[in-house]
């Protein structure tokens, strides 16, 4: 019986979905426990924004996004965006956990947009639109402070 039990957003390679640019996850162990506690709602920004999987992998260009054939893929990424708001809206989620490093997903760094594996201080383009509207956003190695 999931009824009443909060609803969290989550990044959807989390929970183990071949949402990855490279057509694997990124399935976390402490999923379970997180299962006991709230209804998580698993969502990919990249597959819901229109990309295929497997793709060219993207980082973010300051406001853009560019996958590394140099390709813009901003629409893709800011419609991914638009509709995990729109989840959260509809559903009345107010906590986010995902994926960090994504151009997406990443909540506290992200890649630096040369391809050469390099991180900076960041977060992702759902991430940031989630932020703006009051949502807060956890990456997966703070999932524990979830389960106090
Ligand atoms: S966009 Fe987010 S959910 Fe989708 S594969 Fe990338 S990190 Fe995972």
């Amino acid at each position: 019986m999931t009824y009443g039990m909060e609803k969290i957003l989550i990044s959807a390679c989390l929970v183990g979905d071949k949402t990855r640019y490279d057509g694997h996850g990124n399935y976390n162990p402490l999923i379970k426990e997180l299962l006991e506690k709230y209804e998580l709602v698993p969502f990919c920004s990249e597959v819901e924004g229109g990309l295929p999987t497997p793709r060219k992998p993207s980082e973010r260009k300051g406001s853009r996004v560019v996958n590394n054939a140099g390709k813009d893929v901003t629409k893709n990424y800011l419609k991914g965006a638009e509709m995990a708001l729109n989840i959260c809206k509809y559903l009345d989620i107010k906590v986010a956990i995902l994926k960090e490093n994504s151009p997406a997903c990443g909540v506290h760094q992200i890649h630096d947009g040369s391809f050469s594996g390099k991180l900076i201080k960041g977060e992702g383009t759902t991430t940031e639109l989630l932020r703006k509207n009051g949502i807060t956003v956890y990456s997966e190695s703070e999932i524990s402070e979830l389960l106090k």
